[in-house]
């Protein structure tokens, strides 16, 4: 794909603007930026990290858009999952593992009960990075820089971990190395064998409801894989039943490290942003005059934008000509997060107006975005029924307009965390406090997930049926 070329332009109105280039971001309104610390020590790790291995190259995200081009129409499902923030502590092979387990769990439950294929995309390997509601933080008499993520600063409430480092974005590149290395290995080297499903599931969601139901589907996958046995297939020679495909996204919200990861790729002639397989704009830097969209708009990764509630159909098909020009099926995921009162109102609209545009997006929810509140605990969470309901109203609005509910986009962690109320487990207040450990937003534990990933498959069997 060759950089854009704005197709409703005059030809003096295309002439006068500046070429696409990864730089040319630096022309545009960035928000949601840090205030760094040294420009020099920033530019040192600009021009070191331009210099790095690439985290992912440009033919595995080439397949990467290849299956999402399927998602866009209709043929399969996107499950983009994981932390809110991730932490450079869970760059440990524990805190890997759990994650991995839980989204391929999910990606089981779906496929197997709903029959389609499932493009499992990590919210993982470079979710480092966070956009805030205001840049400083106050409390008493003290006033200190937001904690943007362990890109940027530490989320401890004092003077030196607020520091805007630049040198942290280094680290951030190192540990995104360090977990998409042990990922690699993982998906390729056995763990992810269909022969394991039994294997995935963690004791703390086995003892469970949610866990017997994934044990008797594991014992079918079980069955069936005998079954193929018995009628003389050699499983050994089928890759696909030993080894999954675990993409890579995060929000690519820092523009100086998407910048400096951001290669040409002599193949194709086009630019490759190899920090991750797929990047997303958030709700808050999606504005079409801003330097997020214009770094978007020029890299050849599938790419996605978060979609709220306060988006019109203009403007939502304008950001579809900005992020998507070429039309190709599948480049540009919209990742509608309304709120669980607003979606069947709010989305139907921008569905029929980006139909009408003839963008081929996927459509995807996330259901947690819009759902946030403040319990009477004082703690920020999130009640799985409402994360439910929204995902109900997607399906819905879809299902009215038979256009496909491409995907769903969730914050999750493998861990036994207490974050998120409801559930099988009918999680309280009360206990939110038990274990609740993330860095910003309240994520689902495995238990959660995977109760989850049940009702979204029944969802998808009855879009289906
Ligand atoms: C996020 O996905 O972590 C996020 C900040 O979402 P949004 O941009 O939709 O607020
Ligand atoms: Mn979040």
């Amino acid at each position: 794909m060759t950089p854009p070329i704005a197709t409703d332009e005059s030809p003096a109105e295309a002439a006068s603007l500046p070429a696409w280039s990864p730089s040319s971001w630096r022309d545009r309104p960035a928000g949601q930026q840090p205030e760094w610390e040294s420009e020099a020590a920033l530019s040192a790790v600009n021009d070191k990290l331009a210099a790095a291995p690439p985290l992912v190259i440009p033919g595995e995200t080439r397949q990467l858009s290849a299956s999402l081009a399927e998602v866009a129409q209709g043929r399969a499902f996107l499950l983009q999952a994981g932390d809110c923030a991730e932490s450079f502590d869970s760059a440990n092979p524990q805190s890997i593992e759990r994650r991995l387990r839980v989204i391929l769990q999910m990606a089981i439950v779906l496929t197997h009960s709903a029959g389609v294929p499932v493009v499992k995309l990590g919210r993982i390997a470079g979710q480092y990075a966070k956009p805030r509601s205001s840049s400083h933080e106050t409390k008493d008499d003290l006033s200190l820089p937001s904690f943007r993520g362990h890109i940027v600063n530490l989320p401890e409430f004092e003077t030196e971990a607020r520091r805007s480092d630049p040198r942290r974005i280094d680290e951030a590149y190192q540990h995104a190395a360090t977990t998409l290395n042990l990922l690699r290995a993982m998906t390729q080297g056995g763990y992810a064998d269909l022969a394991k499903v039994h294997q995935w599931n963690e004791a703390f969601v086995a003892a469970t409801g949610v866990g017997r139901r994934y044990e008797s589907l594991a014992d079918e996958i079980d069955r069936a894989l005998r079954f193929m046995e018995a009628c003389g297939l050699d499983t050994d020679d089928v890759p696909q039943l030993h080894e999954a495909t675990l993409y890579t996204s995060h929000e690519g919200l820092i523009l100086d490290y998407e910048e400096a990861m951001t290669r040409l790729d002599p193949e194709t002639g086009d630019y490759y942003n190899t920090s991750a397989h797929s990047v997303w704009i958030g709700e808050r830097t999606r504005e079409l005059a801003g330097a997020h969209v214009e770094f978007f708009s020029g890299i050849a990764n599938p790419i996605g934008t978060k979609v709220g509630p306060t988006a019109t159909p203009g403007e939502v098909v304008e950001l579809c000509q900005a992020l998507d020009p070429h039309r190709v099926p599948g480049r540009l995921t919209l990742i509608a997060r309304m709120g669980a009162n607003l979606v069947t109102e709010r989305l139907g609209p921008l569905v029929e107006a980006v139909a009408e545009s003839g963008h081929q997006v996927i459509w995807a929810t996330d259901p947690m975005h819009g759902n946030t509140f403040t319990a009477p605990s004082g703690r920020k969470t999130r009640h799985f029924d409402a994360v439910e309901a929204e995902i109900r109203g997607f399906f819905e609005v879809h299902r009215r307009l038979g256009t496909w509910p491409g995907g769903i986009h969730v914050e999750l962690t493998g861990d036994d965390v207490t974050e998120c109320l409801g559930g099988s487990e009918e999680l309280s207040d009360e206990q939110l406090g038990l274990r609740y450990e993330t860095m910003c937003d309240p994520r689902l534990n495995a238990r959660q997930s995977v109760d989850l990933a049940f009702r979204v498959a029944e969802l998808l069997r009855e879009q289906q049926g």
